[in-house]
């Protein structure tokens, strides 16, 4: 299914594996075509695509895959869940109905089809990611399912051919009590009523939603999204186990091998990439050194907790450093501000030994200095949430990392406290997060009460749509969303902080 300009497989060492004539004898590159919107998923993908794709519609399903996994931790309706990840699917993963007519229709189900059997790959290796993975396909399936068109969703539930039968007039009638007794149906409200074998429909029958006779289940018509749920998750389930069977053999592809466990480590805690645009905040330009101290309001925790560190100690460690020098370059602090800003926080130290020992490392972040990974003069990126929460613990007097993973609960408590936030259940629900491990998703409940009038004004206004208010999975994300929410409706504040000298 990969295309690739040439392979650094060595072939003497796998010399009889050829996986699409085993498996795809028949079907060899074929572009399949997609007649429905909706997918079962039945089909293994048979055409070539780039290692490219591969990576970024794999990236693009996991991201709505946490939407909906973030949905659920915050015990959001159904209905909320659905408002909300209207525009997160249309961003990262826009399936239209036939009706529609758009001319990328084929090509917005092929990255679907693709991007299911990729994360299908990606998360089969262990129970707990099969189980996981389960579970938010079936939730997305039931949020497609539901809001598929009407007639396209019954056309498409028939070429399923599912095993059920339709209830006869003869038996409806001679049934009817019962019938309307089980399922709740009013009088005059009579529909079309289908039986199956009850361990299909085990959630109607334990909510009593069904009548039971002989081993059947009868179901009434409208609970027909039960059943193709139903019947979706089981087969999902079974495939899953067969594909973790069969990942051992994908271990000799060391192109795949790489991307799959990346994207299954991105499951825990989700990665992005910086993005420049972070840097871009309108209103805020032309940072200066002085202003950081008012600016860190509106940093996460991680970067508060450095920046509270540095004013203590007038100093900080080398990661911590690190991790909040690429952060501030993320801003769009200048490398000269940024070397002003150190110079002055380290107040204790002599100029000479600055110069020395750490003029140095900031021009080498910036990409001033330096090869390998600055040849183009970029510098490092500012780190993510998944790389932050995944690199090994700070040792003592260390003070980088993402506190909801690093600080124990009373001492992270303390910290909350010591920031602003005082709400007694919010605290109490940070703590159940990170108990779970669920560390960005903690950091986006501070986030949200933090800013909840700004959000519902966003909201209400509609000046703000739910992927705008995404789950936060960078600290640049979270400066620039606080930033923007902080200071709706003001215009560009130009230069930030005053106009501070490096002291020589
Ligand atoms: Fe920082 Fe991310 Fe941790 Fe929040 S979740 S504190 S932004 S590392």
């Amino acid at each position: 299914m990969i295309r690739h300009d040439y392979s650094r497989v060595d072939t003497k060492r796998r010399p009889n594996i050829d996986y699409k004539k085993r498996q795809f004898a028949k079907a060899e590159f074929q572009q399949q075509s997609y007649d429905h919107r909706l997918n079962f998923y039945t089909l293994p993908p048979t055409a070539e695509i780039t290692l490219e794709e591969f990576e970024t519609w794999a990236i693009s399903r996991l991201k709505v895959l946490s939407e909906l996994e973030a949905c659920s931790f915050r015990n959001r309706s159904p209905e909320e869940t659905a408002e909300y990840m209207t525009s997160i699917l249309s961003k990262h993963l826009p399936l239209h109905s036939n009706s529609s007519r758009i001319q990328s229709l084929q090509d917005e189900r092929r990255k679907d089809h693709y991007s299911h059997f990729i994360l299908r790959l990606a998360f089969s290796s262990t129970e707990d990611l099969r189980r996981r993975f389960s579970r938010l396909e079936t939730m997305l399936f039931r949020l497609r399912f539901r809001d598929d068109d009407f007639k396209e969703r019954q056309e498409f539930v028939k070429d399923l051919n599912l095993e059920w039968e339709e209830v006869d007039e003869d038996e409806k009638r001679e049934l009817k009590d019962q019938l309307m007794a089980a399922s709740g149906v009013r009088k005059g409200d009579e529909q079309e009523w289908i039986k199956v074998d009850w361990e299909r429909v085990p959630e109607l029958v334990e909510q009593r939603r069904a009548f039971l006779k002989r081993g059947k289940a009868y179901v009434p018509q409208r609970e027909q999204q039960s059943l193709v749920v139903a019947d979706f998750t089981k087969r999902l389930d079974e495939a899953l186990s067969l594909t973790a069977r069969a990942l051992p053999r994908l271990d000799e592809d060391d192109r795949l091998a790489p991307i799959l466990a990346h994207l299954s480590q991105s499951f825990n805690s989700p990665d992005a990439a910086y993005s420049s645009s972070d840097a871009d905040i309108e209103g805020l330009s032309a940072i200066r050194a002085g202003a950081i101290d008012t600016l860190s309001k509106s940093f996460p925790l991680c970067m508060q907790n450095l920046h509270m560190t540095l004013r203590a100690n007038s100093h900080l460690k080398h990661y911590g450093r690190l991790q909040y020098t690429l952060f501030l370059k993320g801003i769009g602090l200048s490398l000269e501000e940024c070397i002003i800003f150190w110079r002055k926080s380290f107040k204790l130290m002599t100029d000479d030994k600055f110069q020395k020992e750490y003029k140095y490392n900031i021009r080498h972040a910036y990409g001033d200095v330096g090869g390998d990974a600055n040849r183009r003069g970029r510098g490092y990126t500012p780190y993510s949430c998944h790389k932050i929460i995944t690199e090994p613990l700070p040792g003592p007097g260390q003070s980088h990392g993402c506190p909801y993973r690093t600080f124990n609960p009373e001492n992270l408590t303390a910290l909350l406290q010591r920031v602003g936030v005082q709400d007694r259940d919010l605290l109490k629900t940070v703590r159940e997060d990170v108990q779970k491990q669920r560390y960005h998703v903690a950091c986006n409940r501070v986030f949200e009460h933090a800013h909840k009038k700004e959000i519902k004004k966003v909201k209400d206004d509609g000046t703000w749509s739910a992927a705008d208010l995404d789950t936060i999975v960078h600290p640049n994300a979270y400066f620039k969303r606080s930033w923007l929410l902080k200071h709706l409706g003001e215009g560009n504040a130009g230069m930030v902080g005053g106009g501070d000298k490096m002291e020589e």
